[in-house]
C-alpha cells in the first residue's frame, strides 16, 4: 500500500494495537487511525480476571502502551467512539458523533461480548460481567461486601475468579452445564485435575447443572434457582457462559460473517479493502479443522502482524500455531496448538509435581496441555510450529522428551548440510 494511503482500525483492543505497532515497525508513513468506544487507552484483559481482581495491579498498570507510543508513532486515537456505520462504496466509516474518516484499508478488530444469560433475572443488581476494566472495576470494588458468590460458567473466566475469591476468603459456588470444566479448551485429564483441585481448595462444583432463573428482592439478586429447583443462595453472581464477536458492523455492510467475520487465510474479507482480525474473526484453520475463530491474546497479535506484512508488501498466509494460559490459583496451564477432535492422550508427569497431556488425532500429535510444566510448553509450542510429526509410539520410546523431536531434526539438517 501506498505511504498516502490511511489505514483505520474498528476497536482499540490487544489486536488493534499490535497492528499499529507492527505497520510502523514496517516502515508504514501512512495515516493510521484507531476507534475504540471504551474510554480509556487500551489496555490487557487477561489481568483482569487474575491480578487485577486480586487487587495486585492498578488500572493504570494494565494500559497495552503508554501515551507516548501512539503520540510518537503517529497514531490517531478515537476514544469512547462507536463505530456506526461502514460505506464500501466510498471507504468512509462513520463513527457515533458524525465523524467520517476515509480509508485505504479497513481493519476491524472489534473483538467479542458476553453472551447474556439465557435465563431470567439477568438484570438484577449483583448479576456480573466480565470483560472490560468496567466490569472489572464492579466486580472488585463489590467483592469485600460479597458473602454468597455463584460463578455461572466453568470456563476460563468462571474458574479464574474462583480463584480469586478463595484468596480472599470466600468459598464460591461454580456451575456449568456442561460435564467437565473448560469443556471447549483442554482434554479430560487436565479437566479432572482443575476440577479436582478448585474443590479441594474450596470451590463448589455442580457440573451438568443450569440456571433456570436468578431470583431476587427489592432488585438485588438473592439466589440463583437451578433447572431441578434447587435455590443457591447469592449476593454476587459472575457470568462467564462465553463470548459472541462483534459482527453487526461487518454484517449491515454486506459483509460474511457467522460465528465471526468470514475472511481468507490472508485475512481479508471478500472486499479486498477489509480485514478482520482477533476475537471477531472465523479464518480457515491451516492445520485443517476448517473455520475457526479463536479468542486469546496469541491469535490477536499474531493476525495484527500477519495482516501488517500483508500491507507493507510482505504478504503470507496466517499459520502461527495458537497457544493460551490460564492461571488459577497455583495452577499454571499452558495450552500449545488446538485439542480439538483428538482421539487419543498420552500423560507424562505427576499431577501434584506437574504434568503435560499430549493430545494426538489420527496418529499425530495436535497439542499439548501442560500443568505447572513450562519446559514442556516451550518445547511443544516449537516441535508443533515446525511440523515435526510425534506419533504415540514415539512418546513411549525410553529417553523421550518433547525437546527429542527438536534436536533430531536439528541433527539430521546438520548432516544435509554441506560442509
Ligand atoms: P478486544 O480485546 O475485545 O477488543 C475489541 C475492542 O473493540 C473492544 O474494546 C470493543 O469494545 C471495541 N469495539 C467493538 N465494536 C466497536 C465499534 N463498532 N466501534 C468502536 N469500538 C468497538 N487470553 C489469553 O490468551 N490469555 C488469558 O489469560 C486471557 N485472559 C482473559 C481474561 C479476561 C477477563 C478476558 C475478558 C479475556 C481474556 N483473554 C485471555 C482473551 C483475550 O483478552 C482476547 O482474546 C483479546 O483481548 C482479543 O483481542 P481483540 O483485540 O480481538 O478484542
Ligand atoms: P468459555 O471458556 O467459552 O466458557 C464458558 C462456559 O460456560 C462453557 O463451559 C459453557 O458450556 C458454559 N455455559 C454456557 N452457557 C451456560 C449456562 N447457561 N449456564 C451454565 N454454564 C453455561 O468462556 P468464558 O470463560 O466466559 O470466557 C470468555 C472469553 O474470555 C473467552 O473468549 C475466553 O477465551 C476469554 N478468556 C480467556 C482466558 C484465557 O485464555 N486464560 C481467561 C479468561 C477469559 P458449553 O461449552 O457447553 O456451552
Amino acid at each position: 500500500m501506498s505511504p498516502g494511503s490511511g489505514v483505520v482500525v474498528v476497536g482499540a483492543g490487544q489486536a488493534a494495537i499490535q497492528l499499529t505497532e507492527s505497520l510502523r515497525e514496517a516502515g508504514f508513513t501512512g495515516p493510521v487511525s484507531v476507534v475504540g468506544d471504551e474510554p480509556q487507552l487500551p489496555y490487557q484483559r487477561p489481568p483482569l480476571s487474575k491480578e487485577y481482581l486480586a487487587g495486585k495491579v492498578t488500572a493504570d498498570e494494565l494500559a497495552l502502551r503508554g501515551s507516548r507510543f501512539y503520540t510518537d508513532r503517529n497514531v490517531e486515537l478515537h476514544l469512547g467512539r462507536r463505530a456506526v456505520r461502514l460505506d464500501r462504496d466510498r471507504r468512509r466509516l462513520t463513527l457515533d458523533d458524525g465523524t467520517t474518516l476515509p480509508y485505504d484499508h479497513l481493519v476491524l478488530a472489534t473483538g467479542a461480548r458476553p453472551r447474556p444469560l439465557p435465563v431470567p433475572g439477568g438484570d438484577l443488581d449483583g448479576v456480573l460481567n466480565l470483560r472490560t476494566l468496567a466490569d472489572a472495576r464492579e466486580i472488585r470494588s463489590r467483592l469485600p461486601d460479597a458473602r454468597d458468590v455463584v460463578v455461572i460458567g466453568a470456563g476460563f473466566i468462571g474458574l479464574e475468579f474462583a480463584a480469586v475469591c478463595r484468596a480472599a476468603g470466600l468459598s464460591p459456588v461454580v456451575l456449568d452445564v456442561a460435564g467437565q470444566v473448560m469443556g471447549r479448551a483442554v482434554s479430560a485429564p487436565v479437566a479432572a485435575h482443575f476440577a479436582e483441585r478448585h474443590q479441594r481448595d474450596g470451590t463448589r462444583l455442580l457440573l451438568g447443572r443450569a440456571p433456570a432463573e436468578l431470583v431476587g428482592g427489592g432488585g438485588r439478586v438473592t439466589g440463583v434457582r437451578l433447572t431441578d429447583g434447587q435455590v443457591l443462595p447469592a449476593d454476587t453472581v459472575v457470568t462467564g457462559i462465553g463470548v459472541v464477536p462483534n459482527v453487526e458492523l461487518a454484517e449491515a455492510a454486506g459483509l460474511d460473517t457467522g460465528n465471526g467475520i468470514t475472511v481468507d487465510e490472508y485475512l481479508r474479507t471478500a472486499d479486498p479493502a477489509i480485514s478482520a482480525i482477533g476475537d471477531c474473526a472465523a479464518f480457515p484453520d491451516p492445520r485443517g479443522t476448517g473455520r475457526v475463530r479463536l479468542e486469546s491474546v496469541q491469535n490477536a497479535a499474531d493476525q495484527a502482524r500477519c495482516v501488517a506484512a500483508g500491507l507493507t508488501g510482505t504478504p503470507h498466509p496466517y499459520n502461527a500455531l495458537p497457544w493460551f494460559w490460564s492461571y488459577q490459583g497455583d495452577l499454571r496451564l499452558q495450552i500449545a496448538g488446538l485439542s480439538t477432535g483428538h482421539d487419543h492422550t498420552v500423560v507424562r508427569g505427576e499431577p501434584e509435581r506437574g504434568f503435560s497431556v499430549l493430545c494426538f488425532r489420527a496418529g499425530s500429535l495436535i497439542a499439548v496441555e501442560s500443568v505447572n510444566r513450562a519446559p514442556d510448553h516451550m518445547a511443544a509450542r516449537r516441535l508443533l510450529a515446525a511440523g515435526i510429526r510425534v506419533t504415540p509410539d514415539d512418546v513411549a520410546a525410553p529417553g523421550f522428551s518433547l525437546r527429542s523431536p527438536l534436536a533430531r531434526t536439528a541433527e539430521t539438517a546438520d548432516r544435509k548440510a554441506p560442509a
